[in-house]
C-alpha cells in the first residue's frame, strides 16, 4: 500500500494535484476539507459544528476531525492506498492517523509538502474564490488567518514525519504538469521500494 500525505499551506495546490495523483497511482483521496464542506452543505450536525470554525479560518477540533477521518478510512478496506489531503493538520491528528494505520497493519509511506510563497498563495486563493463558492476563499483576512494557522499549528506536522525520515518538500510553483512531475519523481521512488520489498 502507498499511503501519502499531500501537505502544504491552503492554496498550495494539494487538492488539484491529489485529483491527478489518485488516478495515476490508483489511490483513494481523502480531503477532510471536502468532507466538512459536504456535511455543511447538507446541514448535518457535524457540518453545522464545523461551519463555525471554517468561516473564521480556524481548525475544527481534533477529536471531531479524527473521528470523521477514521470512519472514512475504515469504510475503504480494499484500496491500494490513500492520499490524505488537508489531514493531519496537528500533531495529535498525526499521532491518531499513525495509530489508526498501525491497527490496520499499515503506515504512512511519505509526506510530500508543496512549497509556495505566501503572496502567491493569497493570489491563488482569491482567484479560486471567484468560482469555488467557498466563503473562506473570498475574504483576504480569513485567508491570512488560515495561513497563520498553517504556520503556527500545522507546519510542525512536517517536522514530526521528518523525525521518521518521511518528509520531503518540493517546489509547488509552476504549471500543474510541472508540479505533478516533481511529485511523481518522489512517489515513484517509494513505489520502486515497495516493489522490491514484495
Ligand atoms: P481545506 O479545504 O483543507 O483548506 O479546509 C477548509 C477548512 O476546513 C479549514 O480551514 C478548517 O476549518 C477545516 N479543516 C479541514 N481539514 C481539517 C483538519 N484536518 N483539521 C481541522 N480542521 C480542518
Amino acid at each position: 500500500m502507498l499511503n501519502l500525505i499531500l501537505f502544504g499551506a491552503p492554496g498550495s495546490g494539494k487538492g488539484t494535484q491529489a485529483e491527478t495523483l489518485v488516478k495515476h497511482y490508483n489511490l483513494y483521496h481523502i480531503s477532510t476539507g471536502d468532507m466538512f464542506r459536504y456535511e455543511m452543505n447538507n446541514s448535518t450536525e457535524l457540518g453545522l459544528r464545523a461551519k463555525s470554525y471554517m468561516e473564521k479560518g480556524e481548525l475544527v477540533p481534533d477529536q471531531v476531525t479524527i473521528d470523521m477521518l477514521r470512519s472514512r478510512v475504515i469504510a475503504n478496506p480494499n484500496v491500494d492506498g490513500f492520499i490524505f489531503d488537508g489531514f493531519p493538520r496537528t500533531i495529535p491528528q498525526a499521532q491518531a492517523l499513525d495509530a489508526l494505520l498501525k491497527d490496520l497493519g499499515q503506515s504512512i509511506t511519505k509526506l510530500v509538502s508543496l512549497a509556495v510563497p505566501e503572496e502567491e498563495i493569497v493570489t491563488r486563493i482569491l482567484n479560486r474564490g471567484k468560482d469555488s463558492g467557498r466563503p473562506d476563499d473570498n475574504d483576504e483576512s480569513i485567508i491570512r488567518k488560515r495561513i497563520n494557522v498553517y504556520t503556527s499549528q500545522t507546519s510542525q506536522v512536517f517536522d514530526y514525519y521528518k523525525g521518521f525520515g518521511k518528509s520531503v518538500e518540493i517546489d509547488g510553483v509552476g504549471t500543474l504538469p510541472e508540479v505533478f512531475n516533481r511529485l511523481c519523481l518522489v512517489i515513484d521512488k517509494e513505489v520502486a521500494k515497495n516493489v522490491k520489498k514484495k
